[in-house]
């Protein structure tokens, strides 16, 4: 089968072709996808969970991005933005934090009147499938309708849409703290002592954490942006304590290469590094938790250190180990997942952590990320499943190239390209290095 040979039969198919092009998340990706879809004069729905645009960037508003600008702007995007006379910020070399990036970028986006009719908040999709069709069914699937069933304003509502993209991020479901990929025992006793990755440790979390004993738990650029804001807390205010507890001998992804062209993200090794050199930071290696407790106000890790019983008393705990996609919602779905990270099988080669731990990616777009159910995809950070190196350019061509595709426009369809920055910090388990 060539790649022209899967080009979409929405054509031949009058109803389909009258529906909208549902879009799951107005974050940075299902609003490049609106755009592209805009562009090319496709009706859309985007259905977004939160109150507003950007409502997952929100959450880590705080935070600053380590890609500059250059690399945070949709060219879709731009162009319409352009023609409404926005222009780009003032330094294109410069990472905004997330409410920059949401402030200036993505919220005018979603206001633009090509796009702010489409958009529905407050709606938060639970289920998709096929109407009539549950995952069994074979004959006729493909000229049939996908059925979305939302929650809105208390109400359940289904709607019918041509085709779909899933862009709604995995923010909100974060890996659990056990190594056993599930919940220790005893995580809701102390699930009031537990805080999402990322607090906002200098704002709205400063009080809350001042003066305790913190231990944050992974090895990803989420802890180590933590780390780095809790060591600064703890010069302020004394008696706060930070621990950085990781499973593994070694935190591969915060470590600092010199060929990382993101030099933010690179500087995030080495300002890590330096806290635990210099004793501001202690670290704990090698432990892997399966059960926890609470104990004096605080909370007991108990588990495993190099192969012996281990625990770890601390007050607070920051879950920083990396997130996972919701597929929950795509039951009646045929997807095409890979095994271990839970991504599209042909892109998850490409970004597998056990062998990447960069953001290095070959260019990919629809073929990459097609699966037995024609016109459903995946796109943005919950393409990449579990892997925690999705870039926003990679998504942007993603969302480019599978509009295309709806669009019947194979030629863009299979004509990806993507420039990235050269990361220069992925090595293997091997021993080996891939970028
Ligand atoms: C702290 C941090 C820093 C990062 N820095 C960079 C960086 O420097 N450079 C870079 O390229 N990338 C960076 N990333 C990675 C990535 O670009 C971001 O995570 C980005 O937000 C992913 O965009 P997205 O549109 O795929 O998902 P999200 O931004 O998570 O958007 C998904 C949207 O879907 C909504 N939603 C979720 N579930 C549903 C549902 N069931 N129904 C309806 N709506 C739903 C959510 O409310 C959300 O608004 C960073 C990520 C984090 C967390």
């Amino acid at each position: 089968m060539t790649l022209l040979d899967l080009a979409p039969r929405t054509r031949t198919t009058p109803r389909l072709a009258t529906l909208p092009v549902a879009i799951i998340g107005a974050g940075p990706i299902g609003l490049a996808a609106a755009a592209h879809l805009a562009e090319r004069g496709i009706a859309f729905d985007v259905f977004e969970a939160g109150p507003a645009a950007a409502s997952g960037v929100r959450l880590w508003g705080h935070t600053r991005l380590f890609s500059p600008w250059r690399h945070l702007i949709d060219p879709a995007a731009q162009r319409l933005l352009e023609r409404h006379g926005w222009s780009a910020s003032e330094s294109l070399d410069a990472a905004p934090t997330g409410h920059e990036l949401a402030d200036r970028l993505l919220e005018p986006l979603a206001a633009l009147e090509e796009i702010a009719p489409h958009v529905h908040y407050g709606s938060r999709v639970i289920a998709v499938t096929r109407e009539g069709m549950d995952r069994t069914r074979t004959a006729g699937r493909a000229d049939t309708p996908f059925l979305l069933r939302l929650e809105r304003d208390g109400e359940i509502v289904d709607l019918s849409a041509r085709a779909v993209i899933d862009a709604s991020g995995t923010y909100t479901t974060p890996n659990p703290l056990s190594s056993s990929g599930l919940e220790p025992l005893g995580a809701e006793e102390v699930s009031d002592r537990i805080l999402h990755a990322l607090p906002d440790v200098a704002g709205a979390d400063r009080a809350r954490l001042a003066g305790r004993d913190i231990t944050v738990v992974g090895a990803g650029h989420s802890a180590a942006n933590t780390l780095i804001a809790l060591a600064a807390l703890a010069e302020d205010e004394p008696g706060t304590r930070v621990t950085w507890l990781i499973r593994n001998a070694a935190a591969v992804r915060v470590t600092t290469s010199p060929d990382d062209e993101l030099t933010d993200r690179a500087r995030l090794g080495s300002r890590v590094d330096a806290l635990v050199d210099s004793g501001r930071i202690r670290r704990v290696d090698s432990f892997e938790i399966s059960r926890v407790e609470p104990r004096d106000g605080g909370i007991r890790l108990f588990g495993t250190r190099r192969g012996e019983p281990a625990h770890h008393d601390t007050d607070l705990v920051v879950a920083a180990t990396g997130f996972r996609p919701d597929l929950d919602m795509l039951r009646e779905i045929r997807l095409e997942l890979d095994d271990i990270v839970e991504a599209p099988k042909r892109l998850a080669p490409l970004i597998d952590p056990n062998v990447h731990t960069c953001g290095t990616v070959e260019p990919h777009g629809f073929a990459e990320l097609r699966h037995p159910e024609p016109g459903f995809f995946l796109a943005g950070m919950k393409s990449y499943g579990r892997a925690p190196t999705f870039l926003l350019a990679t998504g942007y061509e993603q969302v480019r190239s599978i509009v295309a595709w709806i669009a019947g426009d194979m030629a863009a369809a299979t004509t990806v390209s993507l420039t990235l920055p050269a990361t220069g910090v992925c090595s293997t388990d091997l021993g080996g290095s891939c970028c």
